[in-house]
């Protein structure tokens, strides 16, 4: 059936809006297929602006890879502004793709990648503006099949009503696998309508598909069990992992946004997952074991995405970039490489050592030298040991005073707030440590012109991390230790004007977290926001905390239970049946780790200590050294 483009309907609505030219397409290394001409179409969704999403490397790359594909397309659609969206109602004018302006409603697929549990609402704005029942269940064989992946679908519970399916961990090649099931059960005519699609993706044991499931609840709430309801089905799905990072050197061709977007970089990913076991971090454990991208990989991916996209900015991206086996070679390697060049390089710099400043003073030899971040994530040594942050005070403030004697003035650390048996001293202890890192910069400098800035997020506890059965502190006290922290930095006459604070009150920390841990009964709860007007929660000028409140009441969700309530043992949790590799056994003794103020070393140095990714997903560790350097360009 010929799908026409939107765009003409579109057009005359766009002089109305903020910032039309997030939504006219066309981006250099967009790509736009024959709709005839293909047999598997999806439309690929970041929930949120264009600003925002258009960035995003998950989608990228499997809109690449997909339209590498003979016979498949992939368009892109993101969240509208509400601007936008009142005049798509009003005008009838449906969720539209912004590479050929596609009616999303005509595709196969509809996956949607979720960073965060605040994209939610947005993807009910999408589901309802396409003319897609936003009820699974209320779906016929007309409707796309609404897939979720990234890496708040580990936990897709709260969403469950609303999805067909989901996938857990690397995208490359369950896209692929995806695509082949569709194409294969249209080919037969798609003999037994959605449904038996379903079922094929559920059987392949890589797709879960929420409604082939039973949640069974005690009478207190708590979960009794999760059960397949059809044959055929497994107990468990597990996570996908690409071994041979090589292999699937993406993007190749990045896109180049036509409006202001919030990195304007081409990032190459340097290696994924990170084994420093910090307790905090999901992605840290989800995306294990490490995978290793081989420098001359790296070299011939700047080389191409450069000279494709035109981008004068490189980001090395990963969880932990100064990690990476053959890190000095890589920044050495690019930064002789693009001297003199208008390329500069950037490296998310977190790890805190002498080491890291070493890089970015490679890195910054062709750029600016802005400012340098550490994330000590705790405020004490002691909270750091139950995080698994291993960072000393005199680390700390050696790695800063050489940053400071090295010419860098600004300093910025990123610490939390709200983590498991924290107190009040915990957190006074950031204005410490801010305290004695200006003083000995200013000692080893000899200069005030320097200032460092403590940037503070709430915590949240996480699915798929030993801090999953934490109870998740209330915002109130999460506040009161905030206010405590910014008093006493202002109380400080001599080291108070040199450091900055930057932080959030902690309500929305608790609407992630009821996200983040909920069953499928919170779905209502999201529901319920959505209809009274929630979009864009993970933009403070668009997030309410008491619309949410107001809504988990209507829905008679009892939040406090689902954050601040500390989980058994043996608790069935929402996602327990939802593989990431790691042993839950192992995540438990690293919860009463935690608790013991026990540290855990990498496994990438030290012995394996079983966590159960490695064998549970036949994967391995891959890590350099290669030996291998990078050339400099040949000039032609
Ligand atoms: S199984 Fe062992 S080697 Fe593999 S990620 Fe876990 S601790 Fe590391």
């Amino acid at each position: 059936m010929p799908v026409e483009s939107l765009f003409p309907r579109l057009e005359a609505l766009l002089p109305r809006v903020q910032k039309p030219i997030q939504y006219v397409g066309g981006e250099l290394n967009s790509t736009v297929k024959d709709w005839d001409e293909a047999t598997v179409r999806w439309a690929l969704m970041y929930p949120d602006a264009y600003e925002v999403g258009l960035p995003n490397q998950g989608v990228q790359i499997l809109y690449e890879i997909l339209n590498e594909m003979p016979e498949t397309l992939a368009e892109r659609t993101y969240a509208v502004w509400p601007d936008l969206e009142a005049l798509m109602r009003a005008e009838g004018v449906p969720q539209f793709t912004v590479d050929a302006h596609r009616p999303v409603r005509a595709f196969d697929v509809f996956g949607v990648s979720f960073s965060t549990e605040l994209g939610y609402t947005n993807m009910l704005t999408a589901l309802d503006l396409a003319g897609i029942p936003l009820v699974a269940a209320d779906r016929g064989d007309d409707d796309p099949i609404v897939l979720a992946g990234g890496h708040a679908a580990f936990n897709p519970e709260p969403i469950a009503d609303f999805l067909d399916a989901a996938v857990l961990g690397d995208g490359e090649q369950i896209a692929i696998a995806i695509t082949e099931v569709v194409r294969e059960w249209k080919a037969e005519g798609s003999p037994g309508g959605r449904d038996e699609l379903l079922m094929r993706l559920a059987e392949s044991g890589g797709v879960y598909v929420p409604k082939f499931y039973d949640v069974d609840y005690h009478p207190d709430g708590r979960i009794r069990r999760v059960a397949p309801n059809r044959p055929g089905v497994p107990w468990r799905v597990h996570k996908h992992t690409v071994m041979d990072l090589d292999e699937w050197p993406y993007p190749k061709k990045p896109l180049v946004p036509l409006a202001e977007t919030v990195h304007e970089r081409f990032s190459v990913e340097i290696f994924r997952g990170c084994t420093r076991g910090c307790r905090f971090c999901q992605a840290g454990m989800i995306t294990r074991p490490v995978r290793e991208r081989s420098i001359t990989t790296i070299g011939d991916m700047v080389e191409a995405g450069v000279k494709a996209s035109g981008f004068n900015e490189v980001g090395l991206l990963s969880l932990s970039s100064a990690d990476h086996s053959e890190i000095g070679d890589i920044a050495k390697g690019l930064a002789d490489r693009y001297e003199g060049t208008n390329t500069s390089l950037s490296l998310p710099s977190t790890r805190v050592d002498a080491f890291n400043i070493d890089l970015a003073n490679e890195f910054s030899r062709n750029g600016r030298r802005s400012g340098l971040t550490f994330a000590p994530e705790g405020g004490s040594e002691r909270m750091r040991k139950v995080i698994n942050k291993m960072v000393t005070e005199e680390d700390l403030i050696r790695t800063v005073t050489t940053a400071y004697t090295q010419g860098w003035r600004q300093v910025k650390l990123y610490f939390m707030c709200g983590l498991p048996t924290e107190e009040d001293a915990d957190v006074l202890g950031i204005a410490d440590l801010a305290r004695k890192v200006i003083k000995a910069g200013r000692e080893a400098t000899g200069s005030r012109d320097i200032r460092c800035t403590v940037s503070i997020g709430g915590f949240v506890p996480k699915p798929h991390t030993p801090f999953q059965w934490a109870a998740q502190a209330d915002h109130e006290t999460v506040d009161r230790r905030l206010k405590a922290l910014k008093d006493a930095l202002r109380g400080d006459k001599e080291y108070g004007r040199a450091i900055g604070m930057r932080y959030h009150d902690g309500k929305p920390s608790i609407v992630e977290g009821l996200l983040s841990r909920g069953d499928r009964r919170v779905g209502g709860v999201i529901r319920a926001v959505w209809e009274d007007g929630g979009r864009f929660d993970g933009w403070s000028e668009h997030f309410s905390y008491q619309r949410w409140m107001d809504a988990a009441a209507k829905a008679g969700v009892d939040v406090d239970w689902y954050t601040t309530r500390e989980r058994e043992e043996n608790e069935v949790l929402p996602w327990d049946h939802l593989d990431a590799g790691l042993d839950r056994e192992w995540l438990w003794q690293d919860w009463q780790d935690a608790i013991n103020d026990v540290e855990v070393e990498d496994c990438r140095w030290t012995p394996c200590y079983d966590c159960g990714v490695c064998p549970t997903m036949g994967t391995e560790i891959q890590i350099g050294p290669t030996g291998k350097k990078l050339l400099p360009l040949t000039v032609v």
